[in-house]
């Protein structure tokens, strides 16, 4: 291969995740961008929305049964030229950690908003894990076949609730049920779209110059001077198109559409895919690493065991960094300082896995992990031993105190905790007194208690007792010669130890933090675990 076709290959891959409050339609759009990239033949219909839902992006049994995202999927497809990675993510705010981790895969991210609700509470929680990211951000305005807000209200919404800037790219023609295409404000053209089959395949549509006479007629004289109106307004009182504000994540283009319909779909994906930025060079021990570089190299940014329970196996998600991947590899994985082949890399198509032969910069495969690797671990082909920038350990909120019902599965017991811990859903602590008898977890959203829970019985075959405890706070303890017998602590304080046996504190209020850091004045209390 030329250096040319790996450059080709590299520029034009696109890899983004979809963020939303539960509900807003990010699997209906998710799974249009398919059907306009031909990746599946018809949508499924609302009715069997559910099962194509599960067919398509969710592989845990619990998301079935609870009805939201736990955790994210990765699919790739073909769209004139380019090659898509999408990265979904959890929609609840419990599984935020998780989101910031996809985040930490993606070059940019689309949030989708629905056009009745504006702004809801996890639409806020999930920017800002974007926003910690520095991405840029591109907003789809769904639903607008429906009753909903003003296109001005949204806007307004956007930026004052989520203080970011916005430029609208397209403007709605016919609101609350009347929805009949978009006004594209750079080309000054409308495009309306003609009722297709319930948005099952693409619609088609008519574009032409917004002054042309048959639009007058074909959307009515009324909503034409309407839309002349508000694209006035726009123009004059609305901030200009800045691409350099919306690379760095500080203006956010937004579109308007029907992912349910289809109205709209194209002219977004096609305008997004022309605008967000293929894979950007990246930072690491060694400086910036550039994509279009001949040295293979990509990082672990998701763990999952028992993807598929017949299989019982687990997969490392990586994201490619830089130059090309070939099956069966020889790579550095450079935290174990050991060498590893890459033998059955795995890509996830709109349906299947499927075996990947090669793959480059900005995509991202599913490597089998015999128990080796960890979030954030670096692999590479040639001998310099880079290391990207590590992933945050978001510090736990909420911690339980658990066991195995049955003292004989203990070992399942502990396999599947180390495992799930190895995934990053859950962080361990031991008692020194007590050890693995009873451990206590901790987790970053109370949800996870549950899917814990379920895991362990429906991976592991364990049935656990566990009893949620009034410990809000963590802080690890830095200090020489820790000694927890003589550690000043308060009475509501519990020292307990990590993995890497370090000494940790759970506290229950602040009060008892800034207790603890008065009688222990040469200690230093971190809110995360200082381990790579
Ligand atoms: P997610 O939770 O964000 O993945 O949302 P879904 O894609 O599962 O959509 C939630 C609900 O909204 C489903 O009942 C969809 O059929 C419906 N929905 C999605 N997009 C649209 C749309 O454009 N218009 C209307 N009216 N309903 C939609």
């Amino acid at each position: 291969m030329t250096r040319q076709d790996l450059s080709n290959q590299i520029r034009r891959r696109r890899t983004f995740a979809i963020i939303s409050h539960p509900d807003a339609g990010k699997t209906t759009l998710t799974e249009k961008l398919l059907l306009y990239g031909g990746a599946i033949r018809l949508a499924g219909s609302v009715k069997s929305r559910r099962a194509q839902k599960h067919a398509v992006s969710d592989w845990m049994e619990i998301e079935k049964q609870r009805g939201i995202s736990v955790t994210s999927s990765v699919l790739q497809f073909e769209y004139d030229g380019y090659c898509i990675n999408i990265l979904d993510t959890p929609g609840h705010q419990d599984f935020s950690e998780d989101t910031y981790r996809t985040l930490m895969a993606a070059d940019s991210a689309v949030m989708v908003i629905d056009c009745a609700k504006g702004v809801e509470d996890q639409t806020k929680k999930l920017f800002h894990v974007c926003k910690m990211r520095g991405i840029p951000i591109f907003t789809f305005i769904n639903k607008l076949d429906r009753a909903g807000k003003t296109p001005f209200e949204l806007m307004e919404e956007i930026e004052k609730v989520l203080g970011i800037k916005s430029y609208p790219m397209n403007w709605p023609i016919g609101t609350d049920g009347n929805f009949k295409g978009v006004y594209n404000r750079k080309e000054a053209q409308i495009e309306v779209f003609h009722e297709g089959n319930h948005g099952q395949s693409v619609v088609s549509s008519m574009v032409g110059d917004v002054g042309d006479d048959v639009f007058k007629d074909l959307i009515g004289k009324e909503l034409h001077q309407q839309l002349t109106e508000e694209i006035e307004l726009l123009d004059m009182a609305g901030d200009s198109f800045n691409l350099n504000m919306i690379l760095k994540g500080e203006q956010t283009p937004i579109f308007f559409g029907s992912a349910m319909t289809n109205f709209g779909v194209k002219p977004f994906l096609e305008s997004f895919l022309s605008l967000t930025t293929p894979p950007s060079p990246r930072d690491s021990n060694k400086g910036e690493i550039d994509p279009e570089s001949e040295n293979f190299t990509g990082f672990i940014f998701k763990i999952q065991a028992n993807m598929n329970p017949t299989h019982r196996d687990r997969i490392a998600f990586l994201r490619i960094c830089s130059g090309k991947f070939n099956k069966g590899m020889m790579v550095n994985h450079v935290q174990a300082n050991k060498k590893v082949r890459l033998s059955q890399p795995q890509q996830f198509m709109a349906q299947d896995r499927v075996i990947v032969e090669e793959a480059y910069a900005g995509d991202i495969i599913g490597i089998h992990d015999p128990g080796i690797f960890r979030i954030g671990d670096t692999l590479c082909e040639e001998q310099d031993k880079i290391m990207y920038e590590g992933i945050p350990v978001f510090a736990p909120e909420h911690f339980a105190k658990i066991y195995a019902k049955n003292s004989l599965k203990r070992k399942h017991f502990l396999k599947g905790i180390s495992q799930i811990a190895e995934e990053g859903a859950i962080q361990v602590f031991k008692r020194p007194q007590i050890g693995v008898e009873e451990l206590i977890v901790g987790v970053v959203g109370a949800l996870q208690f549950e899917v814990l829970e379920y895991r362990l019985k429906n991976e592991y075959g364990v049935d656990i007792v566990m009893n949620q405890l009034s410990y809000k706070y963590i802080r690890w303890v830095e200090m020489e010669d820790f000694d927890p017998d003589n550690f000043g602590i308060t009475m509501d304080t519990l020292i307990v130890e990590d993995e890497d046996e370090q000494p940790v504190l759970l506290f229950q209020n602040e009060w008892s933090i800034d207790r603890v850091k008065e009688r222990n004045p040469k200690a230093i209390l971190k809110d995360i675990s200082s381990r790579k």
